[in-house]
């Protein structure tokens, strides 16, 4: 018996890994085939300034629907993507449209919206950031301080010295940079003496429980700390009214999240800018 059930486990292991390698190999085509197909979207999230109820810009988000497993969550298809090189061409497709669609609303809209793209290590590492960045910029037609790259706290931690060479070319064009997920990594505050940032993204993980007092604590040095260094401070995933009065009065007035808005299709951005 002990024999047959240690066979049966083994078995139901081995189905769930083999499960698992499918769903990523499917998920490998069906991104490279929607790369060529231009099925990728991608999505707009506000970042809200609380002080003039306005938004300051947006941030573009990836979305992909796989054709027979549905809606694939960016968490899932990132680290893929990331794995497979195809992060690099998804990138250089993202950027692109981030920049057609933020000279489209500043045409319309006069407001100096900002549009921030995420950046992976493995971009970075592959020292063709620059030359994707450049010509997105120079197609679109939009000002590069209207561009942000947000380049994570772990991204700092793992490229180290690399990222400054990549990124600080762009910088001198007037690109902006933001450290995304602060105080989600081991290092934080070495990685803001490496690079001048001009926004810090404090991490949703203390915004959701910033009833505990160590996160609080930590949040209110975060905003003392972006003070001090005359550096932009975003809070993410604000999802409440009493997460927004809180933050409020510990002085940081920069907020994404749910309770603003959701990330939204780029046909929906212009509509939502108007009724504003
Ligand atoms: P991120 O850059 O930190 O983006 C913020 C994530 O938080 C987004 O998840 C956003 O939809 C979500 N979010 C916004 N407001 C709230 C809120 O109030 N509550 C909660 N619970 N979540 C909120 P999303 O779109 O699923 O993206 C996840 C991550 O995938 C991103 O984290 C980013 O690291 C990565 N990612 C997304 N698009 C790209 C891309 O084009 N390139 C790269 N390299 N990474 C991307
Ligand atoms: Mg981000
Ligand atoms: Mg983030």
């Amino acid at each position: 018996y002990a024999k047959n059930l240690g066979k049966n486990q083994y078995c139901e292991y081995n189905g769930d890994m083999e499960r698992k390698v499918i769903r990523k190999m499917e998920i490998e085509k069906g991104l490279r085939d929607a790369l060529i197909k231009e099925k990728l979207q991608v999505y707009y999230q506000p970042k809200w300034d609380i002080s003039s109820n306005r938004p300051i810009g947006f941030e573009a988000l990836l979305r992909y629907t796989h054709p027979t497993l549905g809606k694939i969550a960016p968490d899932e298809f990132i680290p893929i993507a990331e794995e497979t090189g195809l992060i690099l061409p998804m990138t250089e497709w993202v950027l692109h449209r981030a920049c057609h669609d933020c000279y489209e609303w500043n045409l319309e809209f006069k407001d100096n919206l900002v549009v921030s793209v995420n950046l992976s290590s493995k971009l970075i590492e592959s020292s063709m950031l620059y030359n994707m960045t450049q010509s997105a910029l120079v197609e679109s037609g939009l000002a590069p301080n209207l561009l942000e790259l947000e380049i994570t706290e772990q991204t700092m931690i793992h490229c180290g010295a690399s990222v400054g060479e990549q990124v600080q070319p762009l910088q001198r064009l007037g690109v902006k940079l933001s450290m995304d997920n602060f105080g989600s990594g081991y290092s934080f505050l070495g990685s803001l003496e490496q690079l001048h940032f001009q926004t810090i993204k404090i991490d949703k993980a203390y915004i959701e429980h910033y009833e505990l007092p160590t996160k609080r604590a930590i949040v209110n040095s975060m905003i003392g700390l972006a003070n001090q260094l005359n550096i932009q401070l975003v809070a993410e995933g604000v999802e409440t009214e009493p997460q927004l009065n809180f933050l409020k009065d510990a002085g940081c007035h920069l907020m994404q999240g749910y309770y603003f808005k959701k990330p939204m299709p780029v046909n929906e951005v212009g509509k939502w800018l108007k009724q504003l």
